[in-house]
Order: structure tokens, then sequence, then C-alpha cells
């Protein structure tokens, strides 16, 4: 399981995920920030502080959102 970045990060880009993220598996594309599904630990520490809420659990991603975990394992397989 891993958590995943939604369509508010596209407008806000926020970053703080990626500061507070303990096995550093948060980057910045083009677009919005990305979290690595292979590394990601589940910890949940990245949801905690987005400022607009784009930090979904896996599980818990609508019909809508999959194509953003599918994003991020496209993004991580350059
Ligand atoms: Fe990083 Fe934890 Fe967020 Fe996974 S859940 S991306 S390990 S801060």
């Amino acid at each position: 399981m891993a958590f995943v970045i939604t369509e508010p990060c596209q407008v806000e880009k926020a970053g703080e995920c990626a500061t507070v993220c303990p096995v550093d598996c948060i980057e910045e594309g083009a677009d919005q920030f990305y979290i690595d599904p292979d590394v990601c630990i589940d910890c949940g520490a990245c949801k905690a502080v987005c400022p607009v809420d784009a930090i979904e659990e896996e599980y818990d991603l609508t019909p809508e959102q999959e194509a953003f975990l599918e994003k991020a394992e496209a993004f991580f397989a350059r």
C-alpha cells in the first residue's frame, strides 16, 4: 500500500509533503508532486501536512483518482 497525491496538488504544489517524508520518496514533477509507491512506508506524515488535502491512501482512491496512482508509477518508471 502507498499514499497517492491527487488533483488538488496540480493547483497548489505546496511541497510540505516532500519535506516531512521520512523515506524521501516524494519528488516534484512538472505538474504536481508524486509519491513513489514502491518506497512509501504508508506512515501518513505527508497527508497530515498537505494544506489542500490532496493525499489519499491507495485503498481509499475513488475510480477517478486511480489515474493518479498510474501517473505516479509512470513518473518513477522513467
Ligand atoms: Fe512518505 Fe509517509 Fe507519505 Fe509515504 S505516507 S509518501 S512514506 S510521508
